[in-house]
């Protein structure tokens, strides 16, 4: 599929003599998996080019894969070309600098609300953007090389975005590609380990979210990180963000999300989720969007907050009332 495409974005690689990958802000596995990995295998099919990584922000949770590059002079753009890696829209990308590359390719799996780039190749049905950059190594395997560190950096990011390959976006095609990764020998022991193990401060916030946590008469379960209790547990702005992984799973909660109120403006985040029913259109009508079942969205008080929550009780109401074997 999009055999042009990617031959066309080939063929740019080939062009360029310096090279910038970048991703989106606020990263999670799946953009850091696969610009690591991209990295890793463009530097070793092409030794002559130099291959940058450069973003403004970087995850604590994903430590352990290791950093990125060191800034480089404005200069140095001009001349280069930028992909940009799991980003919708051009304004959520790390590196604000990327728009100053000669040319730009995009590569998403996200919604194309706004497209940009000289060379955009977008599959939004895949699981994980990571998907796309083993899809590419097999398209031209004869020409790219991927090494056991690159697998592990891709693996890392398909396991992670696809809920460890169980949400519905994931299907033969995921599992065919995960296992070209594995067959690289990776270590899955470390990687799980690296990914599940967690400090004991940060299970008494679990607990803590457990106790405070509402759920709606229809089943949206929510939960509101206020400053103080980032405070009071000495949160990173991440592990704030995490508390929404902890709601998944409760009975009867086909929606569940949580508000992070930022530290230094009065923006507050919302991470939002569902089983079954679609979020992102909610999301849309609160500045942000993102996919059917994980979306993002921005709210300026509580009391917009709690209107984001009722509308959302509404279509789970509506989605229980329309479906059955929703659990
Ligand atoms: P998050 O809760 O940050 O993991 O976001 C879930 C999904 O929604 C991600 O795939 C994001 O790309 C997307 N998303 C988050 N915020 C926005 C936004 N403001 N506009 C469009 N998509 C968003």
């Amino acid at each position: 599929m999009n055999t042009e495409i990617k031959k066309a974005i080939l063929d740019k690689i080939k062009e360029y003599s310096r090279i910038i990958i970048t991703r989106h802000s606020r990263p999670d596995g799946d953009c850091i998996g696969a610009t690591k990995g991209l990295r890793e295998i463009l530097k070793d099919s092409f030794p002559e080019k130099e291959i940058y990584l450069l973003n403004e922000d970087y995850s604590d949770y994903l430590a352990f894969l290791g950093g990125e590059d060191e800034p480089i002079s404005d200069d140095l753009y001009k001349d280069a070309l930028v992909i940009i890696l799991d980003t919708a829209t051009i304004d959520r990308v790390s590196n604000k600098k990327a728009v100053l590359g000669k040319e730009i390719i995009k590569i998403d799996h996200h919604v194309d609300i706004k497209p940009f780039g000289n060379i955009s190749w977008v599959e939004e049905h895949r699981s994980s953007l990571c998907e796309l950059i083993v899809d590419f190594y097999l398209t031209f395997k004869d020409e790219l090389v991927m090494s056991k560190q690159a697998a592990l950096y891709i693996y890392t990011g398909m396991v992670t975005d696809s809920g460890r390959f169980k949400t519905n976006a994931v299907n033969g095609e995921t599992l065919r590609l995960a296992s070209v990764l594995l067959d690289k020998g990776i270590d899955t022991e470390s990687l799980y380990a690296n990914l599940y193990m967690e400090d004991f401060g940060v299970l008494k916030f679990k607990s803590y979210v457990y106790k405070k946590m509402k759920i709606t008469e229809n089943g949206v379960c929510y939960i509101y990180v206020d400053r103080k209790m980032q405070k009071k547990f000495n949160l990173t702005r991440e592990q704030a963000s995490n508390a929404v992984s902890f709601l998944d799973g409760i009975k009867g909660c086909l929606s569940w999300m949580a508000f992070i109120e930022n530290m230094n403006d009065n923006a507050t985040r919302v991470r939002m989720r569902s089983r079954f029913m679609t979020i992102n259109k909610i999301a849309e009508q609160y500045r942000g969007g993102g996919h059917e079942c994980a979306s993002g969205a921005t709210v300026y008080s509580k009391k917009e907050a709690m209107e984001l929550v009722a509308k959302t009780d509404e279509a789970v109401k509506e989605y229980k009332r329309t479906h059955t074997g929703w659990l």
